[in-house]
């Protein structure tokens, strides 16, 4: 029988002057960005633990340690392939992910089309298979005062169809 098997990742960064702010690689105006050893893209890291977790292969800053200069303004996308690379490995394919951002600003959703055609190309699945979804936190906490950006993920990953015995 073909298994199946979730994971979960949660990612926050600060919000600083002077930084682009990139999400699903995309850039997003604004007059601030996210703050990081690599180009800091929250919603990439999150959706990178969700799959680590989901294969049983540890966390992001394990893999990609942000003492290491190589990762210094990497396109987390990058890592993000790297990761289906080594879930692939595991025997696995990515089935779908889901994911909740959480900003007070600035709006995200007009940006969600090509975030989604974006975490799709790198993960090899359908557009139809990626879900993106933003809420604020009504002022509350850090995150509603602006202070930084944050996001969920959860992913279903299942042993690729190679690899199953019926
Ligand atoms: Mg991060």
């Amino acid at each position: 029988m073909s298994e199946s098997r979730v994971g979960l990742g949660i990612d926050v960064h600060r919000l600083v002057q002077g930084r682009p702010l990139i999400l699903g690689g995309v850039a997003v105006p604004f007059e601030r960005g996210l703050l990081g050893h690599s180009d800091a893209d929250v919603l990439v890291h999150a959706v990178c633990d969700a799959l680590l977790g989901a294969a049983g292969l540890g966390d992001i800053g394990v893999h990609y340690p942000d003492t290491d200069e190589r990762f210094r303004g990497i396109s987390s996308l990058l890592l993000l392939e790297d990761i289906v690379r080594k879930v692939q490995g595991s025997g696995h394919e990515v089935v779908n992910v889901d994911v909740t951002m959480l900003a007070e600003r600035p709006k995200l959703a007009p940006h969600f089309p090509a975030m989604r055609a974006n975490l799709a190309r790198v993960l090899q699945i359908g557009e139809t298979c990626v879900s993106l979804k933003a809420t604020t936190t009504e002022t509350l906490g850090a995150v509603g005062r602006g202070e930084g950006i944050a996001a969920w993920a959860v992913c279903l990953i299942r042993e690729a169809a190679g690899c199953r015995d019926t």
